[in-house]
């Protein structure tokens, strides 16, 4: 078995009031792949249809971290996958497989927690304060957590260890694969200070360029600015900001599932009467759900239409696409 990369900041007791996990698994699809195929492994391994079997239309889910040596990752269109790393094991995925295998990861975290709160199918927060094995430092729960997943279901996880779920995320990040970050609310400050304003979550490409534009590169820049400053700069967002870069977050691990389908629908009065109409519009609609998908990070392979008359008939059409797509 491999060693566990342990960074602890700290004394490994977190003294916060909570003790939230930020359960990643590292290169999830790619991972379960090279499981499962022996063959896979060691190999740059890329979750996409091959680009020639598609006319380079797919796009890119996971890459294993092989792959990512030659600066294939997520999101990329699986041509420009493929001119990187031509070499590469281009496998269209198994989603009901990963599924399988994320639902197995879940049984694991119920044994200790039942506030469990799943970002996506392959990471999740959870809230381990009061944990059903009664285990009193957060690092022993994460760490066995790690072990048992390793064990069981032969694939690695980083954990994040913190007092609040933005930072747990943010440490979870911080050494992967097979990682754990403590922060301890004593190291918060100064992990924060240090960070990249890229890193912070929640701050997209836009944000990073008008944050450059008025000279702030880390925790600590962002540190100077008053909270209506951070509010009159970035909206909604900024009050967040001010807070996350204190290191404050209060929001609770929520128990949810997660969402399996993301659609936008509108009733027209006035009718829509012509079909350019209608085809503006459901390009309309179309895009917004693209721009939903593109936050969760999410792809999808059904897409279903549906279509509503004057007289309320309803008649919907459903396609299974090859390749899970998200615009
Ligand atoms: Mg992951």
């Amino acid at each position: 078995m491999r060693t566990i990369g342990i960074l602890s900041f700290d004394d490994p007791k977190i003294d916060g009031s909570r003790k939230i996990l930020h359960v990643d698994m590292d290169a999830f699809f790619a991972s379960v792949e090279q499981r499962d195929n022996p063959a896979y492994r060691g190999k740059p391994v890329i979750i996409a249809r091959h680009p020639k079997e598609n006319s380079g239309k797919g796009v890119v889910s996971t890459a294993s971290y092989e792959a990512r040596k030659y600066g294939v990752h997520s999101a990329m269109s699986a041509a420009e996958a493929y001119r990187l790393c031509p070499q590469g094991i281009f496998v269209s995925g198994n989603y009901a497989l990963y599924r399988e295998v994320s639902e197995q990861v879940r049984g694991i975290f119920k044994r200790y927690t039942d506030i469990i709160e799943p970002l996506s199918i392959d990471e999740a927060f959870l809230d381990v304060t009061d944990n059903k094995k009664g285990i009193p430092y957060a690092m022993d729960v994460a760490k066995e957590i790690q072990e048992t997943i390793y064990k069981e279901l032969n694939l690695t996880c980083s954990i994040g260890v913190s007092y609040n779920k933005f930072i747990a995320k943010l440490a979870s990040d911080y050494q992967k694969p097979f990682g754990m970050t403590v922060i301890t609310p004593k190291r918060a400050i100064p992990f924060l200070e240090q960070l990249p304003i890229e890193d912070f979550y929640g701050v997209g490409t836009r944000s990073a360029e008008k944050m450059h534009e008025l000279d702030i590169y880390t925790g600590a820049d962002l540190k100077k600015l008053s909270q209506d400053e951070c509010i009159r700069y970035f909206g909604k967002a900024g009050l967040a900001l001010y807070e996350r870069v204190r290191g404050v977050d209060d929001r609770p691990v929520k128990v949810t599932r997660i969402r399996k389908s993301i659609g936008k629908e509108r009733t027209f009065y006035p009718f829509l009467y012509h079909d350019n109409e209608v085809e503006e519009t459901l390009r309309k609609l179309a895009n917004s759900v693209s721009d939903a998908l593109g936050k969760r990070d999410m792809h999808g392979k059904v897409v279903t239409l549906k279509f509503r008359n004057a007289d309320f008939e309803t008649v919907t059409r459903q396609t299974s696409l090859v390749d899970a797509i998200s615009n």
